[in-house]
């Protein structure tokens, strides 16, 4: 899945989370630990989840701005999500 973000989502309080499709999963499942072996299984069915997820911009905009380093966020790894902070970060810049 090739990640992006290139916009800014005004999210309306917590309300997008009632509409989040990991509502009624395992939270461990988002939140593996390490990055090898079992928690690749975990980042994978994770990510799976996410992509049925109508909430997943806002999420991932989410864990941007509030700079969420642990687990899955909007279909994105902590490591996808280090990378896609910084283009997120100079965006803010920009527009500021
Ligand atoms: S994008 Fe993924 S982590 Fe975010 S609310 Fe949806 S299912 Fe949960």
């Amino acid at each position: 899945m090739a990640l992006s973000w290139n916009r800014t989502i005004e999210w309306d309080g917590d309300s997008w989370r009632e509409r989040a499709a990991c509502r009624d999963t395992d939270p461990d499942l988002f939140f593996p630990i390490g990055t090898t072996g079992q928690a690749i299984d975990q980042i994978r069915e994770a990510k799976a989840v996410c992509r049925e997820c109508e909430v997943q911009a806002t999420c991932l905009e989410f864990a941007l701005a509030t700079n969420q380093e642990s687990g899955v966020w909007g279909g994105a790894s902590e490591e996808e999500r280090k990378k896609l902070r910084k283009a997120w970060l100079a965006r803010q810049r920009r527009a500021s």
